[in-house]
């Protein structure tokens, strides 16, 4: 490729963004340090494309990092959000559309008896582990090596996503107290857990883990590891908490839950059940939702939670999500795996491609990904070379290895074929 003698305007714009935003951005893995060079300022979206402020179309595999489902502008979520604006967007009153959205919710994930929205992932965790330390009287909270579950202070420590990426040992600004009640043990590791549980006899409040890991790239669960995290807790008087922001209504209709079949005290939510609008949740067993204000002494509340677009939107998008379009996720998702795997053995690259429904992660590695110190034995300067000759061939992929690739419905079998075609010789090179 020559390179371009004039600046982009995606160049101009960081420039800008620089002086006024940290690193130019508003969510750190945007940012594109894991793999250099300057992110495309996106300006639309439709199905399963974006187009950058210089005009170039990229077929997108970032789905905004998970909510995208249905992929950009899908006609039923827009007809919603049109319908909500012209009524208005905001009340700080109850609405209908809390009611029915809360009871879908229910109807497809039945542990969550009970659920409160709130308006980010982080908020939904951070409210979780309030809940479990309340109803348990205890402090300690166990989570697992590369797990991500929002910014709070006491899930930040040994997190995935962003903080993996930027290779950032821990964050300045959490004091030892708010660390230090943390707990992390190695993901897929039951005898880690439990020898957890024995160096701290009924201190741990709640178990909190990714049912399917998703931002130390994807992993998925060993078999028998959430159940024995079921048994585990089950036994201590530890409730367990599934952060399925991610997995929520992605990995299955029921989520991950239902997918592996094993049945969580606590559920937090997010991404998918927004239909791209701010949003999370949590939810779970209905004594323990009852002891959320006002229904009870825990206090969580916010100006803008179950903000009508929002709920309008993921509404809309699970009102699309019937058995067929799980199955088309399958399809779709195991294509694409099956794609980048091909080319990269054809081209003598090690490449391990975890795969779980439609979220998948190319790991530059020879070895199996189980867990976060095999996830980071991956080349990742060879991901970041094929990454920007992905976005070369019009493909925009997470710009780090440590994040899913997430395909949506909109990635029908001839988008699939037009990723093949940009794939090809993608890997060839240093
Ligand atoms: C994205 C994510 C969060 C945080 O959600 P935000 O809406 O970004 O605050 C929490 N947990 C998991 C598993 C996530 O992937």
């Amino acid at each position: 490729m020559s390179k371009r003698s004039t600046t982009t305007r995606s160049e101009e714009l960081l420039d800008q963004a620089l002086a006024l935003i940290p690193g130019g951005v508003n969510s750190p893995v945007r940012a594109f340090h894991a793999v250099g060079g300057t992110p495309p300022f996106m300006v639309r979206g439709d199905g399963p494309w974006v187009w950058d402020a210089d005009g170039r179309r990229y077929l997108d595999l970032v789905g905004s990092w998970g909510p995208l489902i249905l992929g950009h502008r899908h006609p039923a979520v827009l007809a919603a959000l049109r319908d909500q604006l012209e009524r208005g967007w905001t009340f700080g009153a109850p609405t209908e559309g809390e009611v029915r959205l809360a009871a879908t919710i229910r109807e497809r994930m039945p542990s969550v008896e009970m659920l409160r929205l709130v308006s980010s992932g982080t908020e939904a965790t951070m409210s979780a582990v309030r809940l479990a330390r309340a109803a348990t009287g205890r402090s300690k909270i166990l989570k697992f090596a590369g797990g991500y579950h929002g910014h709070a202070d006491p899930l930040l420590v040994e997190a995935g996503s962003g903080v993996a990426t930027l290779g950032i040992p821990g964050t300045p600004g959490i004091t030892p107290g708010a660390a230090g009640d943390t707990i992390v043990v190695r993901y897929n590791a039951p005898p880690e857990a439990e020898a957890a549980f024995e160096r701290w006899p009924e201190a741990i409040a709640a178990v909190i883990v990714e049912p399917v890991a998703g931002n130390m790239g994807v992993v998925p669960p060993a078999p028998g590891f959430l159940a024995g995290l079921r048994d585990l807790t089950r036994r201590e008087g530890t409730l367990l908490i599934f952060d399925e922001v991610i997995t929520g209504f992605r990995v299955a209709r029921g989520g991950a839950q239902a997918r592996y079949g094993v049945t969580p005290d606590l559920t937090c939510l997010g991404k998918v059940i927004g239909g791209g609008l701010p949003v999370g949740a949590y939810g779970g067993r209905r004594d323990l939702m009852e002891l959320v204000a006002p229904a009870g002494p825990v206090y969580q509340a916010g100006t803008l939670s179950g903000n009508p677009l929002t709920v309008a939107a993921g509404q809309a998008t699970l009102d699309q999500l019937d058995d067929g379009v799980y199955q088309r996720l399958e399809t779709a998702g195991q294509r694409a795996a099956d794609l980048i795997s091909g080319a990269a053995s054809e081209a003598g690259v090690p490449m391990i491609v975890n795969r779980v429904g439609s979220l998948i992660t190319p790991f530059f590695t020879g070895s199996p990904v189980t867990d976060y110190d095999s996830a980071k034995a991956s080349d990742t300067a060879r991901f970041g070379r094929w990454f920007h000759r992905m976005l070369e061939q019009g493909v925009s992929l997470p710009p780090s290895q440590f994040e899913a690739l997430f395909v949506s419905t909109a990635h029908t079998p001839d988008v699939i074929d037009e990723f093949a075609v940009a794939l090809a010789g993608s890997f060839s090179g240093p």
